[in-house]
This record gives C-alpha cells, structure tokens and sequence, in this order.
C-alpha cells in the first residue's frame, strides 16, 4: 500500500489565485472542455439523445442506503404550493425517460449533495457536481460496462495526443496511461475480504494503477437485486487515488420488487409515487446506466489533489464563497 497522502490544500475561489495558478486552472479548464466533448461526442455516436438537466422536483435519488453516505442537510423548499427538492441524481427522471420517449439519454447532470464538512480534505467531495448520468432500455451490465471502458479509453487516447502541451505542464504526459479493455472485475465481497468492510474502497484506491470495476454492491432500491441469490447486479469503476468516478447498475422494473425494498429501506413511498405508478402499469421498462463524476474523472486526469480544482467555482464541502 502507498504511503497516506499528505495534507491537501483546499482549493480557492478565482480572484484568490496567483498568476502561475492561474495559468494551472486554465490547463485544467482545458481539459474538462476536452473530457466534456469526447465523452457527448461518444455518447451521442453510440445512439444516445442528450438531455437537459432539471434542478427541481418531488422525487430525487434518496441517496439511501449508503454506508458512506455524509449528508449533512437535504434542501427542500415549497414552489407553487408543493414541495421540491433539489436535485441529488436524476436516476428517476432516467427511469421514466428511458421508459418513454427516450430509451437512450444521456444527461450533464449537477447534482447537490450538502456533504458533511469533514469531507473538506478528502479531496473527493465537493457539494455540488456534475454527473454524466445516462441509460439504457434493454441493456445489460455487460454493455454498459463496454460502452464506458470504451468512452475512457477514447478519451485518454485522444487527450495524450491533443493535449500533450496541457498534460505536459500539469505533469501528467508520462503517467497518464490509456487504460486496456477489458477492465479488471472485482466482487465487492472480495474486497471485503482483502481490506474489511470498512476500508475497501479506500484500500482499492490506494492499491490500483489503472480503472478496475467492482460489482455487487447493495445500494438503494432501483439497483438490480437477485432475491435468491441476495447479489446485486450492479457496478461501480474505480481509478486510482480518487476511488470511485461511476455507479451503475442494470435496474429493477418489476413492481413488487420495487415496492418492497423502498419498504425495507424505510424510503418514503410518496415520493416515489409516479416509479411505483408506472411500475404497477407496467410502464417501466428494464434497464441499465450510470454516472461518471465529471470532477473526479477530470481530477484523475490532470492529476489534481482536490477535485475542486477542476471547479471554476469551488464547492468544497463547509466552505462557502462568494461565487
Ligand atoms: P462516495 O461514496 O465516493 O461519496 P457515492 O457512492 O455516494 O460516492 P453516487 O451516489 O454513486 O456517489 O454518485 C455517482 C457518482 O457521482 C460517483 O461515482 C462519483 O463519481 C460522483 N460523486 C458522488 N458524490 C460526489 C461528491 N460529493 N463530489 C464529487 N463527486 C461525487
Ligand atoms: N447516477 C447513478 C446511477 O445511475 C445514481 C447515483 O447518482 O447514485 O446509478
Ligand atoms: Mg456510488
């Protein structure tokens, strides 16, 4: 295992930074706009319609159960009479959507998770950012699982040979390597196994040189469960040092099912009402997608300590700036 990493600094708002940080902000700028185009551009190759995001609605992801989850407030606010909250995925909204007029979506999709402020240092957490959430009608885990490590590896590709000056100056040229399909696999119980329980995700982190998949992780209820076999089929990539970018998963569509692990979960009902709906209706159709954290998957690439650098305007978690 490497040795822990040292103390990050937090990164600071626009008008903070000195001349030659930034010109560093500027490299990392460019590097999302690249990761932002080769990834729509592959997205919308591979037959997928490009959605707008929405930032207010009654039903969100109850991001629950999580063991990691660290949310110190969930914002809630009454419009027009009703309640609404913001946005924390929109894998509902991916539900119905792929259930209905668009059985490929993708979304650029910010997502508000009040994370607790102890999260500041973990260089991973920021309270607001950005998902490239997408899904597919009738696909398997085995596809989406192709269709990522292909996005990835297109973009490492063409980032080494189109942004070798930016690379170069954030001293990424040499260590950033494109990554080889097939990804490893890992069964979450393994890792259990290998680093316990509670320091897997770490352990992995820490452990890995290029993108590894981990599967079989119980998450909220619109994951895939096999009830007999008590696995989930669902996964989650994991780069070095960052840990985890994605979670997917194939979904369930099958309304006793659904119903009853929102049950288990102890997830209020009603604001699941219209998935619960069209799932009765038999209106929901099965499928599969997930979610690449653009920061993170952006941080790994430019090598930075705390993804909110790759934020103009920083979200790091208890800190709040003007901008
Ligand atoms: P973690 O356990 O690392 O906090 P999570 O499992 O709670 O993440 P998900 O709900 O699976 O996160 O969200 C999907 C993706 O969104 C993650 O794989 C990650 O890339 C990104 N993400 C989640 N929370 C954050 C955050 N606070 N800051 C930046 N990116 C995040
Ligand atoms: N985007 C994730 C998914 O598609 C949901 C999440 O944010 O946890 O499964
Ligand atoms: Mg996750």
């Amino acid at each position: 295992m490497k040795d822990k990493p040292e103390t990050i600094q937090i990164p600071k708002p626009l008008e903070q930074l000195s001349s030659s940080e930034l010109e560093r902000k500027a490299c990392i700028g460019k590097i999302m706009t690249f990761t932002l185009k080769s990834l729509s551009d592959t997205y919308v190759k591979e037959g997928f319609q490009w959605l707008l995001p929405v930032a207010l609605s009654q039903s969100t992801d109850p991001l629950w159960p999580d063991p990691g989850a660290s949310i110190e407030k969930r914002i809630e606010v009454d419009i027009y009479g009703k309640p609404v909250r913001t946005t924390a995925s929109m894998i509902i909204h991916k539900l119905i959507a792929s259930s209905t007029a668009y059985p490929k979506l993708f979304i650029l999709s910010p997502n508000i998770r009040i994370e607790k402020a102890a999260r500041a240092e973990t260089g991973k957490h920021i309270y607001e950012f950005t998902q490239l959430d997408f899904e597919a009608r009738d696909a398997t885990s085995k596809d989406v699982m192709d269709l990522v490590e292909k996005a990835l590896i297109t973009l490492v590709k063409d980032l080494k040979t189109e942004m070798k000056g930016e690379l170069t100056s954030l001293c990424r040229c040499d260590s950033l390597k494109v990554p080889k399909a097939p990804f490893k696999v890992c069964d979450r119980v393994e890792l259990e196994a290998k680093y316990g329980a509670e320091g897997w995700e770490a352990g992995l982190a820490q452990e890995i040189e290029e993108p590894v998949w981990v599967t079989n992780i119980p998450r909220e209820f619109y994951d895939f469960e096999d009830f007999k076999t008590g696995r989930w089929d669902n996964y989650d990539l994991f780069l070095p040092q960052f840990g985890e970018v994605l979670s997917g998963a194939k979904r369930e569509w099958e309304y006793g099912k659904i119903l009853s692990k929102i049950e288990r979960d102890k997830v209020k009902k009603e604001n699941y009402a219209l998935v619960l709906n069209m799932a009765k209706e038999g209106r929901l159709k099965p499928s599969a997608g997930g979610g690449i954290g653009i920061e993170r998957l952006v941080g790994w690439v430019a090598g930075v300590k705390h993804i909110g650098e790759c934020q103009p305007f920083p979200r790091v978690p208890g800190i709040v700036n003007e901008l």
